[in-house]
Protein backbone atom coordinates (compact mmCIF):
# COMPACT_ATOMS: atom_id res chain seq x y z
CA UNK A 1 0.00 0.00 0.00
CA UNK A 2 1.13 4.05 -0.58
CA UNK A 3 1.98 5.66 2.60
CA UNK A 4 3.28 9.23 3.59
CA UNK A 5 6.08 8.37 6.11
CA UNK A 6 8.71 11.01 7.80
CA UNK A 7 12.39 9.80 7.69
CA UNK A 8 13.97 11.47 10.65
CA UNK A 9 16.91 13.74 9.27
CA UNK A 10 15.71 13.13 5.45
CA UNK A 11 12.02 14.36 5.45
CA UNK A 12 8.47 12.67 3.83
CA UNK A 13 8.71 10.17 1.24
CA UNK A 14 5.33 8.65 -0.27
CA UNK A 15 6.68 5.31 -0.42
CA UNK A 16 5.02 1.45 -0.96
CA UNK A 17 4.82 -0.70 2.39
CA UNK A 18 3.56 -3.87 3.37
CA UNK A 19 -0.09 -3.69 4.30
CA UNK A 20 -0.49 -4.11 8.06
CA UNK A 21 -2.24 -7.43 9.01
CA UNK A 22 -4.50 -6.99 12.13
CA UNK A 23 -3.37 -9.54 14.98
CA UNK A 24 -5.49 -10.40 18.00
CA UNK A 25 -8.02 -7.75 18.93
CA UNK A 26 -7.07 -5.19 16.28
CA UNK A 27 -8.97 -3.26 13.48
CA UNK A 28 -7.44 -2.56 9.97
CA UNK A 29 -9.43 0.43 8.53
CA UNK A 30 -9.42 1.50 5.07
CA UNK A 31 -8.47 5.28 5.48
CA UNK A 32 -11.22 7.38 3.61
CA UNK A 33 -9.66 10.72 4.90
CA UNK A 34 -6.82 11.78 7.03
CA UNK A 35 -6.88 15.54 8.06
CA UNK A 36 -3.62 17.61 7.83
CA UNK A 37 -2.42 19.01 11.48
CA UNK A 38 -0.02 21.53 12.63
CA UNK A 39 1.58 19.09 14.90
CA UNK A 40 2.61 17.11 11.40
CA UNK A 41 4.93 19.88 10.92
CA UNK A 42 6.17 20.27 14.57
CA UNK A 43 6.86 16.53 14.15
CA UNK A 44 8.90 17.28 11.15
CA UNK A 45 11.05 20.25 12.45
CA UNK A 46 12.09 18.04 15.09
CA UNK A 47 9.86 19.61 18.45
CA UNK A 48 8.40 16.11 18.73
CA UNK A 49 11.51 13.78 18.50
CA UNK A 50 10.84 10.86 16.19
CA UNK A 51 14.14 8.16 16.29
CA UNK A 52 12.48 6.16 13.40
CA UNK A 53 10.27 6.08 10.18
CA UNK A 54 6.99 6.74 10.83
CA UNK A 55 3.54 7.52 8.53
CA UNK A 56 2.17 10.34 9.82
CA UNK A 57 -1.15 11.29 10.47
CA UNK A 58 -3.35 11.08 13.30
CA UNK A 59 -6.80 12.07 12.30
CA UNK A 60 -8.39 9.65 10.52
CA UNK A 61 -11.85 8.23 9.19
CA UNK A 62 -12.38 5.22 7.09
CA UNK A 63 -13.94 1.55 6.58
CA UNK A 64 -13.23 -1.64 8.56
CA UNK A 65 -11.76 -4.24 6.13
CA UNK A 66 -10.59 -6.59 8.42
CA UNK A 67 -10.40 -7.53 11.92
CA UNK A 68 -8.55 -9.67 14.28
CA UNK A 69 -9.68 -12.05 16.82
CA UNK A 70 -11.69 -11.28 19.34
CA UNK A 71 -13.22 -8.31 17.25
CA UNK A 72 -16.78 -7.28 17.87
CA UNK A 73 -17.02 -4.76 15.13
CA UNK A 74 -18.32 -5.41 11.62
CA UNK A 75 -16.19 -5.28 8.10
CA UNK A 76 -17.33 -2.06 6.27
CA UNK A 77 -18.36 -0.39 9.58
CA UNK A 78 -17.32 3.51 9.20
CA UNK A 79 -15.60 4.99 11.79
CA UNK A 80 -13.75 7.84 13.36
CA UNK A 81 -10.25 6.54 14.88
CA UNK A 82 -9.65 7.57 18.04
CA UNK A 83 -5.81 9.10 17.71
CA UNK A 84 -4.34 9.44 21.88
CA UNK A 85 -3.61 5.44 22.20
CA UNK A 86 -2.32 5.22 25.38
CA UNK A 87 -1.21 1.54 26.69
CA UNK A 88 -4.66 0.77 28.62
CA UNK A 89 -2.96 -0.70 31.75
CA UNK A 90 -2.38 2.08 33.76
CA UNK A 91 -4.65 4.39 36.29
CA UNK A 92 -4.69 7.13 33.41
CA UNK A 93 -6.19 4.41 30.56
CA UNK A 94 -8.53 3.34 33.54
CA UNK A 95 -9.79 6.60 33.97
CA UNK A 96 -10.41 7.03 30.41
CA UNK A 97 -7.73 9.32 29.49
CA UNK A 98 -6.13 7.44 27.39
CA UNK A 99 -4.73 10.39 25.53
CA UNK A 100 -2.69 11.07 28.67
CA UNK A 101 -1.14 7.74 28.70
CA UNK A 102 2.36 8.30 26.91
CA UNK A 103 3.11 10.47 24.07
CA UNK A 104 4.86 7.99 22.61
CA UNK A 105 2.09 5.69 21.85
CA UNK A 106 -0.25 8.13 20.08
CA UNK A 107 -1.55 7.38 16.60
CA UNK A 108 1.00 9.08 13.98
CA UNK A 109 3.64 10.17 16.27
CA UNK A 110 4.23 6.32 17.96
CA UNK A 111 2.63 4.35 15.56
CA UNK A 112 2.07 4.69 12.02
CA UNK A 113 -0.82 6.62 11.10
CA UNK A 114 -2.99 7.49 8.49
CA UNK A 115 -1.57 9.00 5.78
CA UNK A 116 -1.87 5.93 4.40
CA UNK A 117 -4.68 3.39 2.55
CA UNK A 118 -4.56 0.87 5.27
CA UNK A 119 -4.38 1.84 9.10
CA UNK A 120 -4.09 -1.23 12.30
CA UNK A 121 -5.65 -0.04 15.19
CA UNK A 122 -4.96 -1.72 18.74
CA UNK A 123 -8.20 -2.05 19.65
CA UNK A 124 -11.76 -1.71 18.71
CA UNK A 125 -12.68 0.71 21.28
CA UNK A 126 -11.03 3.35 18.90
CA UNK A 127 -12.87 3.01 15.97
CA UNK A 128 -16.12 4.92 16.79
CA UNK A 129 -18.88 4.44 14.44
CA UNK A 130 -19.76 7.47 12.21
CA UNK A 131 -23.00 6.07 11.88
CA UNK A 132 -23.87 8.70 8.63
CA UNK A 133 -21.27 11.52 9.34
CA UNK A 134 -19.10 11.76 6.05
CA UNK A 135 -15.89 10.44 6.59
CA UNK A 136 -14.16 13.95 5.13
CA UNK A 137 -16.00 15.73 7.85
CA UNK A 138 -15.44 13.38 10.54
CA UNK A 139 -11.51 13.19 10.52
CA UNK A 140 -11.21 16.88 11.50
CA UNK A 141 -13.50 16.18 14.15
CA UNK A 142 -11.26 13.85 15.97
CA UNK A 143 -8.20 16.09 16.90
CA UNK A 144 -9.45 19.59 15.38
CA UNK A 145 -12.59 19.38 17.06
CA UNK A 146 -11.85 17.08 20.16
CA UNK A 147 -9.30 19.18 21.09
CA UNK A 148 -11.23 23.09 21.48
CA UNK A 149 -14.18 20.67 22.84
CA UNK A 150 -12.57 19.15 26.06
CA UNK A 151 -10.68 22.73 26.42
CA UNK A 152 -13.99 24.21 26.28
CA UNK A 153 -15.59 21.78 28.84
CA UNK A 154 -12.63 22.27 31.16
CA UNK A 155 -13.69 26.08 31.63
CA UNK A 156 -16.78 25.41 33.35
CA UNK A 157 -18.73 28.01 31.58
CA UNK A 158 -22.18 28.57 31.68
CA UNK A 159 -25.20 30.11 29.47
CA UNK A 160 -24.12 33.87 29.57
CA UNK A 161 -20.44 33.62 30.80
CA UNK A 162 -17.85 35.56 29.00
CA UNK A 163 -14.44 34.22 26.97
CA UNK A 164 -11.76 34.91 24.74
CA UNK A 165 -10.74 32.52 22.07
CA UNK A 166 -6.83 33.47 21.25
CA UNK A 167 -6.05 32.34 17.49
CA UNK A 168 -8.82 31.27 15.52
CA UNK A 169 -7.30 28.97 13.38
CA UNK A 170 -7.73 25.44 12.10
CA UNK A 171 -8.75 24.64 16.18
CA UNK A 172 -9.91 27.85 17.33
CA UNK A 173 -12.27 27.91 14.89
CA UNK A 174 -13.82 24.91 16.56
CA UNK A 175 -13.18 26.94 20.10
CA UNK A 176 -15.46 29.68 18.99
CA UNK A 177 -18.56 27.22 17.84
CA UNK A 178 -18.22 25.04 21.17
CA UNK A 179 -18.51 28.56 23.00
CA UNK A 180 -21.59 29.77 20.87
CA UNK A 181 -23.35 26.72 21.21
CA UNK A 182 -22.83 27.09 24.91
CA UNK A 183 -24.70 30.27 24.11
CA UNK A 184 -21.06 32.28 26.07
CA UNK A 185 -20.57 35.64 24.93
CA UNK A 186 -17.27 34.94 22.45
CA UNK A 187 -14.66 37.12 21.90
CA UNK A 188 -12.11 35.96 19.16
CA UNK A 189 -9.19 37.34 19.04
CA UNK A 190 -6.74 36.46 15.92
CA UNK A 191 -4.20 38.82 13.81
CA UNK A 192 -5.57 37.93 10.32
CA UNK A 193 -8.82 39.91 9.62
CA UNK A 194 -10.63 36.59 7.38
CA UNK A 195 -9.89 34.62 10.61
CA UNK A 196 -12.14 36.82 12.34
CA UNK A 197 -14.50 37.31 10.01
CA UNK A 198 -14.61 33.38 9.70
CA UNK A 199 -15.20 33.28 13.43
CA UNK A 200 -17.60 35.96 13.27
CA UNK A 201 -19.50 33.16 10.90
CA UNK A 202 -19.36 30.70 13.17
CA UNK A 203 -20.76 32.76 16.11
CA UNK A 204 -18.34 35.08 17.77
CA UNK A 205 -19.86 37.98 19.57
CA UNK A 206 -17.13 40.16 18.88
CA UNK A 207 -13.54 40.34 17.63
CA UNK A 208 -10.49 41.67 18.51
CA UNK A 209 -7.31 42.01 16.01
CA UNK A 210 -3.85 42.27 17.60
CA UNK A 211 -2.83 45.30 15.94
CA UNK A 212 -4.06 47.57 18.85
CA UNK A 213 -4.18 47.30 22.72
CA UNK A 214 -5.39 43.22 22.69
CA UNK A 215 -6.47 43.29 26.53
CA UNK A 216 -8.22 46.77 26.50
CA UNK A 217 -9.97 45.70 23.50
CA UNK A 218 -10.91 42.61 24.96
CA UNK A 219 -12.49 43.72 28.10
CA UNK A 220 -14.69 46.14 25.77
CA UNK A 221 -15.40 43.66 23.48
CA UNK A 222 -16.73 41.38 26.19
CA UNK A 223 -18.01 44.49 28.49
CA UNK A 224 -15.43 43.56 30.94
CA UNK A 225 -13.09 41.15 32.25
CA UNK A 226 -13.68 37.62 31.06
CA UNK A 227 -14.29 34.41 32.91
CA UNK A 228 -11.91 32.23 30.30
CA UNK A 229 -9.57 32.62 27.77
CA UNK A 230 -8.66 29.06 25.72
CA UNK A 231 -5.79 30.66 24.32
CA UNK A 232 -4.71 28.15 21.01
CA UNK A 233 -1.51 29.70 20.22
CA UNK A 234 -0.19 29.48 23.68
CA UNK A 235 3.24 32.33 23.78
CA UNK A 236 4.37 34.25 26.25
CA UNK A 237 2.82 37.13 25.25
CA UNK A 238 -0.64 35.66 24.39
CA UNK A 239 -0.56 33.79 27.95
CA UNK A 240 -0.02 37.44 29.32
CA UNK A 241 -2.99 39.21 27.51
CA UNK A 242 -5.05 36.24 29.58
CA UNK A 243 -3.73 37.43 33.15
CA UNK A 244 -4.98 40.62 31.82
CA UNK A 245 -8.13 40.01 30.63
CA UNK A 246 -9.47 37.66 33.24
CA UNK A 247 -11.70 38.31 36.16
CA UNK A 248 -12.01 36.52 39.77
CA UNK A 249 -12.00 33.13 39.78
CA UNK A 250 -10.75 32.82 35.75
CA UNK A 251 -9.80 30.12 33.85
CA UNK A 252 -6.94 30.33 31.52
CA UNK A 253 -6.80 26.77 29.67
CA UNK A 254 -3.93 26.26 26.79
CA UNK A 255 -4.91 24.20 24.34
CA UNK A 256 -3.05 21.78 21.84
CA UNK A 257 1.07 21.67 21.83
CA UNK A 258 1.68 25.29 22.34
CA UNK A 259 4.25 26.45 25.25
CA UNK A 260 4.96 30.14 26.75
CA UNK A 261 5.23 31.14 30.34
CA UNK A 262 3.44 33.38 32.53
CA UNK A 263 4.21 35.58 35.11
CA UNK A 264 1.39 35.53 38.07
CA UNK A 265 3.00 37.77 40.51
CA UNK A 266 0.23 39.99 41.97
CA UNK A 267 -0.33 43.08 40.26
CA UNK A 268 -4.01 45.34 40.12
CA UNK A 269 -4.73 44.58 36.70
CA UNK A 270 -4.92 40.91 37.36
CA UNK A 271 -8.38 39.01 39.07
CA UNK A 272 -7.79 36.84 41.66
CA UNK A 273 -7.32 32.52 41.96
CA UNK A 274 -6.86 32.59 38.64
CA UNK A 275 -6.73 28.89 37.24
CA UNK A 276 -4.29 27.89 34.21
CA UNK A 277 -4.54 24.50 32.79
CA UNK A 278 -3.32 22.62 30.27
CA UNK A 279 -5.19 20.45 27.87
CA UNK A 280 -4.11 17.63 25.82
CA UNK A 281 -6.12 16.65 22.80
CA UNK A 282 -9.50 15.14 24.19
CA UNK A 283 -10.73 11.31 25.27
CA UNK A 284 -12.68 8.89 23.49
CA UNK A 285 -16.03 9.29 25.26
CA UNK A 286 -15.18 13.48 24.77
CA UNK A 287 -15.10 12.39 20.54
CA UNK A 288 -18.08 10.59 20.39
CA UNK A 289 -19.85 13.52 22.24
CA UNK A 290 -18.38 15.47 19.28
CA UNK A 291 -19.21 13.09 17.00
CA UNK A 292 -22.92 13.67 18.16
CA UNK A 293 -22.67 17.37 18.04
CA UNK A 294 -21.60 17.01 13.88
CA UNK A 295 -24.69 14.56 13.51
CA UNK A 296 -27.02 17.04 15.09
CA UNK A 297 -25.79 19.28 12.35
CA UNK A 298 -24.56 22.20 14.69
CA UNK A 299 -21.08 21.98 13.63
CA UNK A 300 -19.32 23.94 10.82
CA UNK A 301 -16.47 21.85 9.57
CA UNK A 302 -14.47 23.67 6.09
CA UNK A 303 -12.11 20.97 4.65
CA UNK A 304 -10.11 20.81 1.48
CA UNK A 305 -9.46 17.30 0.28
CA UNK A 306 -6.00 16.83 -1.31
CA UNK A 307 -4.11 13.33 -2.82
CA UNK A 308 -2.04 11.90 -1.00
CA UNK A 309 0.90 13.12 -3.61
CA UNK A 310 -0.27 16.76 -2.84
CA UNK A 311 0.69 16.06 0.80
CA UNK A 312 4.14 17.43 0.84
CA UNK A 313 2.79 20.87 -1.08
CA UNK A 314 -0.19 20.92 1.22
CA UNK A 315 2.69 21.00 4.27
CA UNK A 316 3.87 24.09 2.77
CA UNK A 317 1.04 25.70 2.19
CA UNK A 318 -0.66 24.55 5.75
CA UNK A 319 3.35 26.14 7.08
CA UNK A 320 2.41 29.59 5.06
CA UNK A 321 -1.15 29.93 6.11
CA UNK A 322 -2.51 29.38 3.00
CA UNK A 323 -4.96 26.45 4.04
CA UNK A 324 -8.48 27.47 5.44
CA UNK A 325 -10.34 25.07 6.98
CA UNK A 326 -9.04 21.50 7.09
CA UNK A 327 -7.17 19.95 4.02
CA UNK A 328 -8.05 16.27 4.27
CA UNK A 329 -5.89 13.35 2.39
CA UNK A 330 -8.16 10.71 0.48
CA UNK A 331 -5.66 8.08 -0.31
ZN1 LIG B 1 -3.24 17.26 15.36
ZN1 LIG C 1 -1.89 3.96 30.02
Amino acid sequence: MRAARFHPGEGLRIEDVPRPTPGPGEVLVEVAACGVCHSDLHIMDGDIPLVEPRTLGHEVAGTVAETGDGVALDVGTDVAVFGGWGCRNCEVCARGDDQLCNLSNWLGIGHDGGYAEYLRIPTADYCIPLDGLDPVAAAPLTDAGLTPYRAFQKTDLDTGDRVAIVGVGGLGEFGVQFAHLAGCHTVAVDQVPAKLERAVELGADATVDTSGSVPREIQDAAGGSVDAVIDFVGVDETLQWATNVLGADGRLVLAGIGGGSVDFSWNPLVGSEITYRTVQWGNPTELRAVLDIARQGRLDVRTEQVSLDELPETFERLEAGEVEGRAVVVP
